[in-house]
């Protein structure tokens, strides 16, 4: 997968099928569901692939707990087949993650069974494991670090997790596999008109500044907290439809969290969720749900969200994390769908498709792991405007995920005593994936940023030696890279946090 390369097609080529704008989980899903089907399709991200909310989640490949008690019992059903799909498909990257739900009050160790046995029934063929009521003693054996006062037993369940940014770089790389065409850091400025139709967009190197015309029979939106600019770029007036929450996630030392095992507590005060788990030997809390105006690339964490995390992990684990525990704090925006009318054809009551008076197709909503059902919808929805000739979908076992798991060198061979980045991982991230900036190598193919801020903005002097040498850039180069580097960074260290 090489940029260049991807650039020069865009310069050459004027007859997409398909153009899809945004590089996060729903743009991968349909240009790798549109490639599948023998499309001509270019996909365009505007600067890093799963740059917005797409490297920003839980990390859980699941059917949502959460919407059973909302009693939406076919979202759920929907998502666990996906999620079946996509440990089948990229087995190196999704794996089962046990979680265990700890129970104070007896009434809760029947209720919250009794839930999770549905789940498991809702899985079907495609389940992970039957959930299991626990007693006492074999929850603090999984989670020796649980407060035991007034412990009554737990229930253990299975869902997926995986490494959201990773999978998105694999599918970018299985798109490029399959003769589709992706980039990273090229923007869509505007939309290019045939007649009254949308025909494509004229999109910007943003390296470069070079402005290229990329002609397309349908034009896909899939530009998530973004999807409402993209369409007033098609009609001025379109009323607004996304609605943008932010959620925050902490990321602690492991040995908050000893374990395999994930801690999942159903209901908090402000009856969320909330997660904790452990993840390339770091644990992941979260998340919280705040209201936002505006959605931004790089949103910022709020006071209020990290004391809500700490406040809570304190109430279920026996050492209480402080602001000064914190290794990495990480903020992103999820695109609720708010409007439910319009002309449009609601294909899930989870992520919808609308299709504009021009011919502007837009997905929005979903989660990760649905991302191959929203593609499809997608693709589907734009064969109904009769601009592409039909053509069948691939059985799900066909669209399997090219790549190969993370790799964790030792941490003798890292360029940093506290976690596992090596000089291969960063020249095979310039060389083979598209990383252009210390910011791609650090947040994105490796997740040093995300694990320990602090160590990744450490390090990053060396990540640009390294990245110089295969780029053939200067000093002045590394210089002007560790420096918009270390202010990207703050936003990750505990004390940037807004108060
Ligand atoms: C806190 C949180 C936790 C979550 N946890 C989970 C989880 O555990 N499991 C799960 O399944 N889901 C989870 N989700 C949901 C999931 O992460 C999102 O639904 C998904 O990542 C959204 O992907 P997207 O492609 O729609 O948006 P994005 O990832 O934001 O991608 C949109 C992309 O479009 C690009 N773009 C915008 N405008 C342009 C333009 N003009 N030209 C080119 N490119 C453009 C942006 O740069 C961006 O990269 C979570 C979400 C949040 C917020």
């Amino acid at each position: 997968m090489k940029r260049d390369d991807s650039i020069q097609q865009i310069k050459e080529r004027r007859d997409w099928d398909l153009l899809v704008i945004g590089g996060g989980a729903s743009g991968l899903g349909v240009a790798l569901e549109a490639v599948s089907r023998g499309y001509r399709t270019l996909l365009v991200e505007q600067h890093d692939f799963s740059k917005g909310t797409s490297s920003r989640s839980t990390k859980l490949i699941h059917g949502g707990v959460r919407y059973l008690r909302q009693g939406n019992f076919t979202l759920v059903r929907d998502a666990l087949r996906e999620r079946g799909y996509l440990l089948r498909n990229a087995p190196h990257l999704v794996h089962d993650l046990a979680l265990v739900v700890p129970v104070y009050r007896w009434r809760d160790l029947g209720f919250y069974g009794s839930g999770l046995k549905l789940y498991d029934l809702l899985a079907g063929r495609l389940r992970l494991g039957w959930s299991q009521l626990l007693g006492r003693d074999e929850v603090i054996r999984r989670l020796p670090t649980i407060k035991v006062r007034g412990l009554k037993g737990g229930i253990l369940y299975h869902d997926g997790q995986f490494d959201d940014a990773r999978l998105a770089i694999d599918l970018a790389k299985s798109i490029a596999a399959r003769s589709g065409v992706v980039t990273n850091y090229v923007q869509a400025v505007s939309l290019l008109k045939n007649g009254a139709k949308t025909a494509g967009a004229v999109v910007r190197d943003m390296l470069s500044g070079e402005k290229y015309e990329a002609s397309a029979r349908i034009t896909i939106n899939a530009t998530g907290a973004f999807a409402d600019h993209v369409r007033r770029l098609d009609d001025e007036n379109a009323p607004p439809l996304v609605a943008a929450s932010q959620g925050t996630h902490i990321v602690l030392d492991a040995s908050f969290l000893p374990t395999r095992t994930a801690l999942m507590v159903p209901k908090t005060e402000d009856g969320r969720v909330l997660f904790a788990i452990p993840w390339y030997n770091r644990v992941i809390v979260g998340t919280t749900d705040v209201a936002i105006k505006e959605a931004s690339l790089e949103p910022v964490p709020l006071a209020e969200e990290v004391d809500f995390l700490l406040r809570h992990s304190a109430l279920y684990l026996t050492r209480a994390p402080t602001t000064k525990d914190i290794l990495s704090v990480f903020s992103g925006i999820r695109p609720l769908v708010s409007a439910k009318k319009g002309p449009t054809s609601a294909l899930s009551r989870d992520h919808q498709v609308l299709i504009s008076e021009s011919g502007l197709v837009s997905l929005v909503g979903g989660k990760w792991t649905t991302y191959r059902k929203m593609g499809e919808d997608a693709v589907e929805a734009a064969m109904k405007t009769g601009r592409l000739e039909p053509r069948s979908g691939t059985d799900t076992r066909a669209l399997r995920i090219n790549g190969s798991a993370l790799g964790q060198p030792a941490l003798t061979d890292s360029l940093h005593p506290a976690l596992p980045v090596s000089r291969e991982q960063v020249i095979t991230g310039v060389q083979e994936e598209m990383a252009c900036t210390i910011e791609d190598v650090l947040a994105r193919r490796t997740r040093a940023l995300f694990l320990d801020a602090r160590a990744a903005l450490e390090m990053a002097p060396a990540v640009a030696k390294i990245m110089a040498e295969e780029l053939g850039r200067d000093e002045a180069w590394q210089r002007e890279q560790v420096e918009s580097f270390r202010s990207l960074a703050k936003n990750y260290l505990p004390s940037s946090v807004a108060r």
